[in-house]
């Protein structure tokens, strides 16, 4: 019994002692959540004005700077702090991240598509140095996690075209894909040999209505319902059997802020995680508008942009993210459609 009441006055002794030694450690949890401080470069893009939005609403207008070569006069230039940078510049963007603490990149500027293959040269320029930077800024712990988005551009015309797989064969035949496949094999060197914390998806085509497509591939999806409001017809720039996979902006957003808040150690993919929504052909799409605007007529004039349609999938297998870090979509083509035409009306 004596023995017993000595360790109970022992354990209460030491209690403000252990208290004394966990300090630290409680601080450093809590200053992670206090201290995450999001750059986002490319934050007026289709993607980045809605990241911006998302994050903003999740981590605080002060702790997510928004950062882009254009200042245009919209929410997330005129609603919480915004810089004008170029991505290309790696002093501009090492001296914001001291200014500002910044522990995570998104890095969102890139050359698209279709706009990459009328510029060869700067496209690969752009995709691959503004890469550069921030995968170095992270080597030299200047911050801690990279967001860096992929593409379905990275497989090819010998990629198999239905559910592609994680792992396939992958060659890209226009500069835009081939910039996002080298970009995941530096991602992948850089944690593998210099421990860098950068996570990334491949995004297939996105469908919002805050922004603008920014000159891809699948931008017709976007503009589809542009027209079928506005002039009750459009002419599609893709043949109407070719079918891509796509996804609502609302799903992508969820999926990047998803990706980036998981414990890295549930991250197996450090290249980049296949990511799908739903595949649909422009008839398909022209179909489910037509149950809103009966009368919506469509001609078809492929361009270009076919060529490079034609080489990537229809559909992918997105397995892996589903099971490394838990990753569903949400919306449906007749989902997205009605949010797309309800406010796209307004
Ligand atoms: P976007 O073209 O709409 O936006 C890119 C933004 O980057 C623009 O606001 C542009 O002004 C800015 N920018 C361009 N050059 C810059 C520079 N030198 N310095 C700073 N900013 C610069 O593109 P997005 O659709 O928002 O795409 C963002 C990222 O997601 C890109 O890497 C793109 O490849 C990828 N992605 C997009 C889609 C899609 O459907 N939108 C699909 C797959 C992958």
């Amino acid at each position: 019994m004596k023995g017993f009441i000595k360790v109970q006055e022992l354990s209460f002794k030491l209690q403000p002692i252990i208290l004394f030694l966990l300090i630290p450690y409680i601080c450093n949890t809590n200053k992670q959540i206090m201290t995450t401080k999001i750059l986002i470069i490319g934050a007026c893009g289709q993607i980045g004005t809605e990241l911006t939005t998302k994050l903003r609403s999740i981590y605080g207008n002060d702790n997510v700077i928004a950062s882009d070569i254009r200042k245009l006069n919209n929410d997330i230039v005129n609603n919480g702090i915004f810089e004008v940078i170029n991505a290309l510049d790696y002093n501009q963007i090492e001296h914001l991240i001291e200014q500002y603490q910044i522990t995570d990149v998104y890095l969102m500027a890139a050359l698209l598509s279709a706009t990459a293959e009328k510029n060869p040269a700067f496209a690969w320029d752009l995709n691959m140095n503004s890469l550069f930077h921030v995968l170095n800024l992270a080597k030299a712990k200047k911050i801690k996690k990279i967001f860096w988005p992929s593409s379905i551009a990275v497989f090819g015309p010998t990629t198999p075209r239905e559910n592609t797989p994680q792992y396939t064969i992958m060659e890209p035949t226009t500069v835009y894909g081939i910039s996002k496949q080298t970009g995941e094999r530096w991602c992948e060197y850089y944690h593998h040999q210099y421990g860098v914390d950068v996570r990334s998806v491949r995004y297939p085509g996105l469908i919002s209505w805050t922004t603008e497509p920014g000159g891809g591939t699948t931008d017709y999806a976007v503009d589809i319902y542009h027209k079928a409001l506005k002039n009750g017809s459009f002419e599609c720039f893709l043949s109407e059997e070719t079918k891509l996979p796509m996804m609502f902006m609302d799903d992508a957003i969820r999926a990047t802020v998803e990706i980036m808040q998981v414990a890295p150690e549930a991250l197996k993919i450090r290249s980049s995680y296949n990511l799908a929504g739903i595949s649909f052909t422009p008839n398909e799409i022209v179909n489910e508008i037509k149950k809103h605007i009966p009368d919506f007529t469509v001609s078809y004039k492929p361009d270009f942009r076919q060529k490079i349609a034609d080489s990537w999938p229809a559909s992918i297998d997105d397995s892996c993210a589903r099971e490394d870090w838990g990753w569903n979509h949400q919306f449906e083509m007749d989902s997205m459609t009605k949010v797309m035409l309800e406010n796209l009306k307004k």
